[in-house]
């Protein structure tokens, strides 16, 4: 399924597991939607503090980096909001209380559609990889129904919300892709933002546009995201 007819969601979250899932993910097309009115948060569940292999780095130093990173990276395509749930870096598990503290993001920030990673990835070997996932999706669930954390609607500040989209990025399975071509800049621009991740690689945009490329072929789409799109009932 190409990208042509999809109606544009008036507000989207992305929640997922490390600073920069989201711009190697689903930035071209947050861009784009961006440019088309969409108010987007990001909600980063770690902050990426074992994303060095500098021994002089220490792990709170690596996240205030990380998390200024992302902001930049965020800021570059013109995201709105920012949380960072501070968790350690490749030491996420599943658990009530994650999945309410994402169910409490979302009731929040009330977006209509989430991208998160895609759980169900075959070889998925990142443990927060899957756990973000998870997390993502039963947040999602949690935030729609008034007994799950009730206690967080008490007062009547939050409501309940209902997502009624999803896509799911570094999917495996991917069934809608979306054309990037006119952000693909924008999309390089905000990964560059993470210095401390991408700094040093060679010829890195050349490899983010014949990567963007690659995933496009299929569809004769000149660069594209590619993602496992479930709409909720
Ligand atoms: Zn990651």
């Amino acid at each position: 399924m190409p990208d042509k007819a999809f109606p544009l969601p008036k507000r989207a979250m992305a929640i997922y597991a490390h600073p920069d899932d989201v711009d190697f993910g689903c930035s071209g097309t947050l861009a784009a939607w961006i440019e088309r009115g969409t108010h987007v948060t990001y909600c980063v569940i770690t902050s990426g503090q074992k994303g060095t292999w500098d021994p002089k780095m220490s792990p709170t130093e690596m996240a205030a980096q990380r998390e200024r990173e992302q902001r930049a990276a965020g800021e570059a395509i013109g995201v709105k909001g920012f949380v960072f749930l501070g968790h350690q870096d490749g030491e996420l598990q599943v658990s009530m209380d994650l999945r309410g503290e994402v169910c409490h993001v979302i009731r929040e920030h009330k977006p209509d559609l989430v991208f998160t990673n895609d759980p169900w990835g075959h070889y998925q070997i990142h443990p927060d990889h899957r756990v973000a996932g998870w997390s993502g999706l039963d947040g999602v669930i949690a935030a729609r129904d008034h007994l799950f954390f009730p206690e967080q609607l008490r007062g009547g500040k939050l409501k309940k919300h209902r997502v009624s989209r999803v896509l799911l990025f570094g999917s495996r399975e991917p069934n809608i892709w979306f054309d990037i071509s006119g952000t693909l800049d924008k999309k390089i621009k905000a990964l560059q933002q993470h210095v401390s991740q991408v700094g040093g690689r060679e010829n890195f945009p050349d490899r983010m546009r014949a990567m963007s490329k690659n995933l496009g072929t299929a569809w004769g789409i000149p660069a594209a995201e590619a993602f496992r799109y479930l709409e909720l009932a």
